[in-house]
């Protein structure tokens, strides 16, 4: 862990290690009064250990959204004070707060407000009838003391308002505890109208998905999601051969204008999407990637992120396993449930394949690193698809140099056993050890230098063999829109514009129904990619052209900027005639069996 010596930046010389503090408990308010003016009121209560001043901070990131993103800035009428009387304090930095005049014994109060108007799933959000939270917003910690101290919680809020969380109830809601302050923020919170239901995935083991809006997600999807959930946390779990949790929630926002996306939890994950998307594919592929996540990276963890610290950037150039592998065993874990087939997984892989060769050549050790600063040279985000590649890769290594006895679920299992279940991260030489004896002994010094710290393109002809699997690439010209996009009896469902893309700048938004472009009537094809040979015949070349779209059932004509874009297409399809090994291999990584 590389450690920043915040407090050496600043000009003042404080203190900044805080008296001991005890007998922790948050009294978090949300209810009808305090969403309309989009706050949530926090009293902190605790007992202070000794005279030295105490100094509280909030965190600077939520873990896993690897972001910083400061949450004392949403902080306002900050007031601490011991039997009513106010304490003086002042700020130590912009996160930290310095509070003098308490004394050994003596029971201390801390009240503030703090500013929830923003969807994101790090942050907090409030509607009229409805809250959201993340505990690393709202729960002050002593600085400089360790994070292993209890503390509870008690949520006030408005008659008929419901409570939702991964958080232990103690001993019933509407009070909530945590042995750690890292299990305390890391359960976040629904509070408010919202739908809840749930599915016995495992005995022992149900999984509760929760809806805001209240409606929103219908009798036939709701049965449709559980049904997912329900296959998936076994799936997920056999890798690890244990599901951690007893209860494991799916705590989801859909909103016109999400940022997009989830962010996992130890027994929880959130998610934003658009009502939209509740027919779109790859929901399926975020719930159980953020799913994944309560084995892979809230359990075992590079030693680089274990303890978590939350005043400053984390960095580490192990997000590939934590996030990229993750990705992988989403694929699998959707195959290998029957959500998806064998094709689906295959095409997938392939998509990414394309991705990165459009990209530029990254090590995903140095984009690992990367989040904390958003790079624009076009690679930011690439450790998800390009680490879901390596995972796919060395999964097939070790496959074929164990003849089909061990695989990548024997590393992770192992790593889970060795590293998390005894109360530490993985470091390099644990993973590497793990590889190797996986591929009984076999070295991958040669592979870490190319394909992980290295930045050489990976050997898809000679891997993809090993599985009795190749690749094959045809390019076409396609009318680019810069959408995503949903079916629809009237023509094409725009679910997301991208910005600046050709249908931005036509004028098109999220929600409307492309009817035509020229003569091509959309609802004609099947698909988009069905449509794009009429659209190939109807334009020879990048042009503007007439189209009409719906837009609340009225009719809206206007001008698209038509540009064509070589398509290069990768598809990979089991070869009929494989070895015997090859044959075995593949079939043991489609169904997840030996
Ligand atoms: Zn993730």
């Amino acid at each position: 862990m590389r450690r920043f010596a915040l407090a050496a930046l600043l000009p003042v010389a404080l203190p900044a290690q805080s008296a001991p503090i005890s007998d922790v408990h948050y009294d978090v308010t949300v209810d009808s009064s305090t969403a309309a003016r989009r706050d949530i009121d926090v009293s902190m209560r605790f007992k202070v250990g000794s005279d030295a001043p105490i100094v509280l901070s909030l965190p600077a990131w939520s873990p896993g959204h690897y972001v910083l993103l400061w949450f004392a800035r949403r902080v306002s009428h900050f007031a601490p004070s011991v039997n009513g009387k106010p304490l003086d304090w002042r700020m130590v930095d912009y996160q930290t707060w310095r509070l003098t005049g308490a004394h050994t014994g003596q029971r201390v109060t801390v009240q503030f407000s703090y500013r929830a108007d923003t969807i994101d799933r790090a942050v907090a959000w409030t509607k009229l009838d409805f809250a959201f939270f993340n505990g690393t917003n709202l729960f002050l910690y002593p600085k400089g003391q360790d994070f292993d101290w209890p503390a509870t919680v008690t949520i006030h809020t408005s008659p008929g308002w419901r409570i939702a969380t991964g958080m232990d109830a103690e001993p019933a809601p509407p009070n909530f505890g945590a042995k750690n302050y890292h299990d305390l923020t890391d359960s976040p919170v629904f509070v408010g109208h919202f739908d809840i239901d749930s599915t016995l995935a495992a005995p022992g083991h149900y999984v509760r998905f929760v809806s805001y809006p209240a409606g929103v997600v219908d009798p036939t999807h709701m049965t449709r999601i559980l049904g997912w959930l329900n296959k998936l946390a076994p799936v997920e779990g056999a890798v690890f051969h244990d599901i951690p949790w007893r209860t494991y929630t799916v705590l989801q926002i859909a909103d016109a204008h999400p940022n997009g996306g989830g962010l996992e939890h130890h027994d929880s994950q959130t998610d934003e999407i658009a009502p939209d998307w509740l027919d779109l594919p790859f929901l399926a592929g975020l719930y159980s990637h953020e799913m994944f996540h309560s084995w892979n990276v809230k359990r075992l963890r590079p030693a680089d992120l274990v303890p978590y610290r939350y005043d400053d950037a984390q960095p580490t150039q192990w997000l590939w396993v934590s996030e990229g592998i993750t990705d992988y065993y989403s694929y699998l874990a959707n195959m290998r449930s029957g959500i998806s087939d064998s094709a689906a997984f295959l095409d997938r892989i392939a998509q990414n394949i394309a991705g990165i060769a459009q990209q530029p050549p990254t090590a995903l050790a140095d984009a690992s690193l990367q989040p904390w600063i958003d790079p624009t040279d076009g690679s930011a985000g690439i450790y998800y698809p390009k680490g879901a590649l390596a995972g796919f890769m060395l999964d097939l290594m070790i496959r074929d140099a164990s003849d089909n006895h061990h695989s990548l679920d024997g590393v992770m299992r192992t790593l889970y056993e060795t590293t998390y279940k005894q109360g530490k991260g993985f470091t390099p030489t644990n993973w590497w050890t793990a590889v190797s004896q996986a591929a009984g002994g076999r070295s991958f010094d040669a592979v870490n230098r190319r394909f992980i710290e290295g930045r050489d393109p990976y050997p898809w002809d000679s891997v993809l063999a090993l599985a009795g699997l190749k690749l094959t690439t045809d390019s076409t010209r396609d009318v680019r829109f810069g959408i995503q996009l949903a079916p629809d009896s009237q023509g094409i469902r725009v679910t997301y514009v991208m910005p600046n893309g050709a249908a931005d700048r036509a004028g098109v938004k999220q929600g409307d129904v492309l009817v035509s472009l020229g003569n091509v009537v959309f609802s004609k094809y099947p698909s988009l990619d069905a449509a794009q040979a009429a659209l190939r015949s109807e334009f020879s070349a990048n042009t503007q052209a007439p189209y009409s779209a719906l837009r609340a059932g009225q009719t809206l004509n206007g001008t698209f900027p038509v540009e064509f874009r070589t398509n290069v297409g990768v598809h990979i399809a089991p070869v009929p005639g494989a070895s015997d090994k090859a044959a075995r291999i593949r079939h043991a990584l489609f169904t997840g069996t030996p």
